[in-house]
């Protein structure tokens, strides 16, 4: 009889090939990858889900390379919460190592948080959201590597590029000989802002979440750095993958309006970056005073003010009879 943990095992889940040896699953709202090595039949894992995409990766892998599959170790794009959920569980699990870029590390090690949340960039559910974000830092001590200066480990034909903006340490990963690039949360093939956007799939390039991006003048020389790169196939953190030439077009349009299409008009990071560097963060800018609450506060304000005005009514009110008792 097969026990929970094996039926577990072979559920069936839905996942998409990218290209040759690469496929992906989409997990509520966020992508995981796996690549595969054809030569040596190894695999790896590129970012780490939700805590409920564990399973639907055990599956996956089970289906692509077979039973008891495990990869040769897990690539990050970033250390964001919503790339890192399964992370501690199946590194234990499979005893593979993790890599992330060295600017990553300090959210990976709980040595540093990310800069806050920045919920006044505006733009429906996920800024309304963004006060449940997790923004800490996972544990990962002795798993996490830095990854090397100019290597993928364990995927050959493949590099590696630094795209911070998103993340202090956010990587892209590209391979050399089809043009395909994995770009995390780089920019992004739907509107992170748009509930519907997200659910549906459709595929609209963009910029980063807005909500979890600190610094847009980086985010922007990234977005730079992978249109140099003339991908053929834009896979990214989420949305569907794109391709060809509604993807080139769609990708030149947010390189040359980057401020337009991605900057938010207004928000606590738009004119003033957070910092960071190998210990993790070193500056975050002081929270922008928001409208809404200066209205709330002016409107509390008032209430009060009323209030006082009505109490020292009652109190005269009152005090009359006490005086006149005492007297
Ligand atoms: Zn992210
Ligand atoms: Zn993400």
């Amino acid at each position: 009889m097969a026990t929970q943990k094996e039926f577990r095992m072979i559920e069936h889940v839905d996942y998409f090939k990218v290209a040759d040896n690469i496929w992906y699953l989409k997990d509520i709202f966020v992508n995981i990858y796996m690549i595969g090595n054809p030569v040596d039949k190894t695999w790896v894992l590129v970012d780490a889900g939700l805590k409920t995409t564990a399973k639907k990766i055990r599956s996956m892998a089970v289906e692509i390379f077979g039973e008891n599959a495990r990869p040769s170790c897990i690539i990050l794009t970033h250390a964001h919460f919503d790339h890192v959920g399964s992370l501690k569980e199946l590194a234990a699990e499979w005893n593979v190592p993790v890599y992330a870029h060295y600017l990553e590390l300090p959210y990976l090690t709980g040595q540093s948080s990310y800069p806050p949340p920045d919920p006044s960039v505006g733009g429906g559910m996920m800024a309304r959201m963004a006060w449940a974000f997790p923004h800490g830092s996972i544990n990962m001590n002795d798993r996490v590597t830095a990854l090397p200066d100019d290597e993928v480990p364990f995927l050959w034909g493949w590099k590696y590029f630094h795209t911070p903006g998103h993340a202090p340490g956010h990587i892209s990963l590209f391979r050399l000989h089809d043009k395909v690039l994995i770009a995390g949360d780089a920019l992004l093939t739907t509107k992170m802002e748009s509930f519907w956007s997200v659910m549906l799939q459709s595929k609209i390039l963009s910029g980063p979440p807005k909500v979890f991006t600190y610094d847009w003048e980086k985010a922007q020389a990234s977005v730079n750095t992978l249109w140099m790169l003339e991908p053929e196939v834009l896979a990214t953190g989420h949305g569907k993958p794109m391709r060809g030439h509604e993807m080139r077009l769609a990708f030149n349009q947010l390189e040359n309006e980057f401020e337009k299409r991605a900057v938010p008009k207004k928000g606590r990071y738009v004119n003033h970056p957070a910092r960071a560097n190998a210990t993790g963060v070193t500056y975050i800018p002081p929270k922008p005073f928001p409208v809404k609450l200066v209205l709330i506060s002016s409107l509390i304000l008032a209430a009060a003010a009323a209030g006082l005005i009505s109490k020292k009514k009652k109190n005269k009110f009152k005090r009359h009879p006490l005086k006149h008792h005492h007297n």
